[in-house]
């Protein structure tokens, strides 16, 4: 052990709960605790100071990075917005936001293929009476259009509008009005949008349904008619 690094002090060795670091050369020990507490803090502030990709209009298609996989499915479940849900993970997002709730789903080729089979599953267990809707998470719904469409459709012609439909979008409303033709029909076809990134400097994990206070909950149908912004008529907070 190189001299300047023995402990020479009197009384008990307190390097047992230290670890050894190097800081610009120097060698020195410091508290497990402290430093791992001014690492995360550290990395916290560099979250907060990193924002997430803005596209340009267009800029992004599904067509060019959709693998139509599926990160999760979870049926009858009651926190992916009102009532019973079943709930259908797409995988890819291009966002990147820091403090992303679902890092692996970011990746297109995660998860598992949509198939006839699930989707068949999907319509039997909408078809349970308690069952509200379904919900579309992510990674990013209208950058799997394909799957999303397909689905919808099939919605539509089997329940109409008996059963809602609910999609997260790290789009925002007013992007979304510039985008693609297939991300446009995705958004004329269901009743919520829950739109924008995640913005970890205003993460508040007391809002409804939401993990930053800059995502909306946006009643599309009234907002299409309105041609401007119509929150969801029932919004706690
Ligand atoms: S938009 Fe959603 S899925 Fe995409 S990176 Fe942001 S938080 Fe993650």
């Amino acid at each position: 052990m190189p001299e300047k690094d023995k402990n020479t002090q009197e009384g008990p060795d307190v390097r047992g709960s230290m670890i050894k670091v190097n800081i610009d050369g120097d060698t020195m020990f410091v508290d497990s605790n402290q430093y791992k507490m001014q690492v995360d803090h550290a990395k916290k502030l560099l979250r907060q100071k990193r924002l997430p990709k803005n596209p340009k209009p267009q800029e992004w298609k599904a067509e060019d990075y959709s693998l139509n996989k599926i990160a999760d499915y979870k049926p009858f479940n009651f926190v992916d917005g009102e009532g019973v849900r079943c709930s259908l993970y797409v995988s890819g997002c291009l966002f990147d936001c820091p403090g992303c709730y679902n890092l692996a789903a970011q990746n297109f080729n995660y998860g598992f293929d949509y198939t006839q089979e699930l989707e068949d599953r999907i319509m039997n267990d909408l078809a349970q009476p308690y069952v509200q809707g379904l919900t579309f998470l992510g990674g990013e719904p209208f950058l799997n259009t394909n799957v999303c469409l397909r689905v919808i459709n099939r919605i539509r012609k089997e329940f109409g509008h008996t059963k809602d439909i609910w999609s997260w979008s790290g789009y925002t409303w007013d992007e979304l009005q510039q985008e693609t033709p297939d991300k446009k029909e995705m958004l004329s076809k269901i009743d919520i949008l829950v739109d924008g990134r995640f913005l970890e400097s205003q993460k508040d994990l007391t809002l409804q349904f939401r993990g930053s206070s800059n995502q909306r909950i946006i009643d599309v149908p009234k907002s299409l008619k309105a041609g401007k912004v119509v929150i969801w008529d029932k919004l706690l907070k």
